[in-house]
């Protein structure tokens, strides 16, 4: 059985002093039966790995392939490990769109992730216009076999469709469009593989797309920066 996660991305919000939302979302997920990740900006991992955490794991959001050198501005999977991550994102469309990353990219920051000891949480998605084109299954099948390395496995990838078009603007994908991905990708990933689903997930709308069969979890954005809306979302995935 996959295993199912609640993760949150925080992107590039957040200071040391908002850290207080993961210690109230570790408080409010305790005792539940998936796991629970927060990726937050790599300032905040060291500062959030000395706080007193029970149950949720810190994530990092990228990572650059190389294990350190001439790269101004980036971060190594290794550094991101050794500041108290235990996850990473590779793959975010933000990433994909705001810095050019292509599935060979994704690929090798997977591969630095595994070296490093992380979990990937690798993401693909199509886009509006693709959706609209009917190419978004050959789209996803495609990003999946460019962007995920040889020897993945349960352990060490957790995949999250992320569709382009639902990702900070409050339209989220229908049970249907979900179930028709996610059925897909449990055909290409494998039977264990956690599949998570990602955009514009909030409380209201999760408990529908958690009792899709091959829904495992959510990566969620702009709804787990508060534990208010963040806890409701992991207790309708333990409840699933
Ligand atoms: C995301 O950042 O991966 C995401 C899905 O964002 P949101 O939930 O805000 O759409």
């Amino acid at each position: 059985m996959p295993q199912k996660y609640a993760a949150g991305n925080w992107k590039m919000n957040g200071l040391v002093s908002d850290l207080t939302d993961v210690l109230e979302i570790d408080a409010g997920v305790e005792g539940l039966t998936c796991k629970t990740i927060i990726c937050l900006p790599a300032t905040l991992i060291y500062a959030a790995d000395g706080d007193p955490r029970q149950t949720v794991e810190i994530g990092g959001q990228y990572c650059h392939p190389a294990i350190s050198g001439a790269h101004t501005g980036d971060v190594s999977a290794e550094m991101l490990a050794e500041a108290g991550a235990t996850y990473v994102i590779t793959g975010h469309s933000e990433r994909r769109t705001d810095h050019g990353e292509t599935d060979a990219d994704v690929r090798a920051q997977t591969e630095a992730a595994w070296r490093a000891g992380l979990t990937a949480i690798l993401c693909i998605g199509e886009t509006l216009a693709q959706r609209e084109a009917g190419e978004t299954l050959a789209v996803l099948t495609d990003q999946l076999k460019g962007s995920l390395p040889e020897g993945a496995t349960p352990e060490n990838t957790i995949i999250a469709y992320e569709p382009v078009w639902a990702i900070g603007t409050g339209k989220v994908a229908t049970p249907d469009q979900v179930a028709e991905v996610h059925d897909a990708l449990r055909a290409q990933a494998g039977a264990d593989m956690s599949l998570l689903y990602g955009g514009s997930v909030k409380a209201a709308n999760a408990a529908e797309l958690f009792a899709l069969t091959n829904v495992d979890g959510a990566l969620v954005g702009g709804a787990s920066l508060k534990a208010a809306d963040f806890v409701p979302i992991a207790q309708a995935l333990a409840a699933s």
